[in-house]
């Protein structure tokens, strides 16, 4: 299918790896300029010189640490003035610290709402003037299954992504008119670092180990299986096609249907 997608303009945040990566890519296959940024140069360079070879094409980078705003301002004004204004944003973070309630301290709950919330709003801020100015744009973040059903031991992820679906609704509401559409897509178990790493997390409270944990996840799952990537990144790309164009405020899980609810 022609998503018409070729030409724009596309931030990928946090994008060193995992989902951010794939969804960087997906837009390159579809002949997007993008632009990805991570706060670790390493593996961002790594990152860069893998998708050259693959795809033959550079990704523009730019090492930024998304909970500060001084970066986030540097990272949208250096993509700006490589790649003119951006037409379609993907909010996406590092996931917040795991932990029950009781183990969260304010410190915890300050990081969280710079990473996941406060992230997300400025970046949004600093694209949406040039999306008004060419009344069209896409405004898509990564949040997870968290929103429809959370997670006993991920208690910021639980409250700060939920934050987010609200913020994305309401700014749905107000720039509609500009067609701007503002969505969420929620990640149910996909096989990343990120996931590893909160499977070693369990094993250590539960006592049984990691592959075990991984194991049981993905029988967890209507469809046997932990997701992919690029399965997450696809409904972003089509998120943001033209054929979404009618789509905004919206949530849309991509979790194998391991959220039990109805919506
Ligand atoms: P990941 O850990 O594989 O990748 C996270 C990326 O964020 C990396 O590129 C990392 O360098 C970057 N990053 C982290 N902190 C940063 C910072 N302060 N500044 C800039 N970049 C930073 O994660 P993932 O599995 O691809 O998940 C992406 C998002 O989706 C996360 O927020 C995660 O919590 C959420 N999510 C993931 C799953 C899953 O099963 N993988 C499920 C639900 C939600």
């Amino acid at each position: 299918m022609e998503l018409f997608l070729k030409g724009k303009t596309v931030l990928v945040t946090a994008a060193s790896m995992g989902i951010g990566r794939a969804t960087a890519e997906l837009f390159i296959k579809e002949g997007c300029k993008v632009a990805i940024c991570s706060r670790n140069k390493d593996n961002l360079l790594k990152t860069v010189s893998e998708i050259r070879n693959i795809f033959n094409v550079e990704p523009m980078w730019v090492v930024c640490d998304i909970n500060k705003s001084e970066d986030i301002e540097t990272t949208v004004k250096k993509v700006k003035e490589e790649l003119g204004d951006i037409d379609i944003l993907v909010n996406n973070c590092g996931g917040p610290t795991p932990g029950f309630f009781e183990t969260i301290d304010d410190k915890n709950w300050e990081d969280a709402f710079q990473q996941v919330l406060m992230s997300a709003v400025r970046f949004t801020r600093l694209v949406l003037p040039g999306m008004k100015a060419k009344n069209w744009g896409r405004i898509i973040n990564i949040t997870s299954l968290s929103v429809k059903q959370p997670v006993n031991n991920l208690v910021l992820s639980n409250s700060f992504r939920s934050a987010v679906t609200a913020f994305a609704k309401t700014l749905s509401n107000q720039v509609g008119k500009f067609n701007i559409t503002v969505n969420n897509v929620a990640p149910g178990y996909t096989l990343t670092s990120r996931l590893y790493e909160l499977a070693v997390v369990r094993a250590k409270e539960s006592g049984v180990s990691h592959e075990e944990i991984l194991s049981s996840m993905a029988n967890d799952v209507p469809m046997k299986r932990l997701g992919r990537p690029d399965e997450v990144a696809s409904l972003i790309v089509y998120l943001a096609s033209e054929q979404a164009g009618y789509i905004t405020g919206s949530t849309i899980a991509v979790d194998g249907g391991v959220i039990k609810s109805t919506y």
